[in-house]
């Protein structure tokens, strides 16, 4: 098992688990771009959202289920991010899918 989020979803990478269901686990981020900043990743490995297909449609509605949750848990209350980074010009850096929940203060647009 060579892959960040992977260990970290196993638990072999030690991280505060902020929600947690059986398919998907919450955590900080370690470089917060934000007052709040979580990723969420599928326990299951999935390189990118770009990796993914038309049957993991339930996935990945219980991906952007779980940032609604986190959301509230972290007292968004005047909004948030969600954001995908998806492959070398989407940005991404970690080959796990996550999605970034970020908040606690106005986001600007667009990002760079
Ligand atoms: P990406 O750039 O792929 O969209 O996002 C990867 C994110 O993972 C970055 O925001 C980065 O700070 C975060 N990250 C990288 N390594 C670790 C780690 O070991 N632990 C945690 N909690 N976050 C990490
Ligand atoms: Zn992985």
């Amino acid at each position: 098992m060579d892959c960040l989020f992977c260990k970290i979803a196993a638990g072999a990478i030690p991280v505060t688990r902020l929600y947690e269901t059986e398919d998907v686990l919450a955590f900080p981020d370690i470089h917060p771009q934000a007052p709040v900043h979580t990723l969420i990743i599928p326990k299951a490995h999935h390189a990118s959202l770009a990796h993914t297909a038309a049957g993991d449609a339930p996935l990945l509605g219980h991906l952007l289920a779980a940032a609604v949750q986190v959301a509230k848990l972290q007292g968004l209350s005047h909004g948030y991010r969600v954001a995908i980074n998806t492959g070398s010009d989407g940005g991404q850096t970690v080959e796990h899918l996550h999605l970034h929940v970020l908040g606690g203060r106005p986001m600007g647009w667009p990002p760079g």
